[in-house]
């Protein structure tokens, strides 16, 4: 039998309380990662190490898990699904995707308050803001606010790169983007950006709780109520796009890393699995790199 976790819920507070295993991003996107994977899926930080499942933490009880399924439940249907057929257009959305988005960014957040707070590095006043940022959302999450104050969700979809600058050559960005999931936050003292980024496989999402100077967001921001979300003629000028070249970074890293073993793995489940090559997305994936001029 699993071991129970009681403890305080993150999110309604009720102390005492059985604890679930909560999954930081949401786990339709690591099931369709393994789904689409060929062999096992390695992490950037430990490319040695195979891992089973994205991160999780006992955070939430049962009844706050089940809040959020409904927006999770939706967002996976209409925007999720879709977009890695390749057949996302636009979406448009009520309350569900401002809900969905905050919730998946505060889970994210309130972790890496956690760890900064440790870590001891952190400017007090970007650990004040990022503390009252969460605070907002959660109150909004729990139904208690309407809104989240001055804080935007910001939806960019990774599309296909025709041509790429110069320094960025070199980068495998479409695999370590599209291939890959992961969230943390990002506090930058000197240009005044705070935010919480999360890649799932390609739709990107920032929740910004402050802005930097000259920061330019085009046709990627989300409602607190109804709207439309296109993917297309999206722009984005800020010093937040720094994060997915350090994804293509961490990615590049992570492979120079690769032991022997785990090389000589890798070659034999692909020798195996020859057949379901041709079709598999992530072999798509990493021939669009091999095309960009
Ligand atoms: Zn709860």
């Amino acid at each position: 039998m699993a071991k129970k976790i009681v403890g305080t819920c993150a999110l309604c507070d009720i102390e005492d309380v059985e604890l679930e295993l909560s999954h930081i991003i949401p786990k339709f996107v690591i099931r369709h990662l393994k789904r689409i994977s060929i062999g096992k899926i390695r992490t950037i930080g430990e490319p040695n190490a195979v891992s089973q499942d994205s991160e999780k933490h006992y955070l939430l009880c049962g009844e706050c898990e089940d809040r959020f399924n409904v927006s999770e439940t939706l967002f996976a249907e209409k925007v999720f699904r879709p977009f890695q057929l390749g057949k996302f257009t636009s979406v448009e959305y009520s309350e569900w995707m401002n809900y969905f988005l905050t919730s998946v960014s505060w889970r994210s957040l309130i972790r890496d308050i956690d760890y900064f707070e440790e870590e001891g590095k952190i400017h007090p006043d970007d650990l004040n803001l990022l503390k009252t940022s969460a605070d907002i959302m959660k109150e909004y999450l729990m139904g208690k606010s309407e809104d989240v104050g001055s804080i935007q969700n910001h939806l960019f979809f990774f599309e296909d790169l025709v041509s790429i600058p110069e320094e960025y050559k070199g980068l495998k960005l479409h695999m370590s983007v599209l291939g890959s999931q992961g969230s943390y936050t990002v506090h930058n003292h000197t240009a005044g950006t705070h935010a919480t980024f999360t890649n799932m496989m390609g739709i990107l999402l920032f929740t910004i709780y402050s802005f930097g100077d000259e920061e330019k967001w085009e046709n990627t921001q989300i409602n607190i109520d109804n709207g439309i979300i296109s993917a297309g003629d999206q722009h984005v000028t800020s010093t937040l796009g720094m994060e997915i070249q350090f994804l293509a970074e961490s990615f590049e890293k992570a492979k120079a890393k690769l032991n022997k073993k785990t090389k000589d793995n890798i070659a034999t489940t692909i020798e195996k699995n020859k057949d379901k090559i041709p079709g598999s997305r992530m072999l798509k994936i990493m021939l669009k790199d091999l095309n960009l001029k």
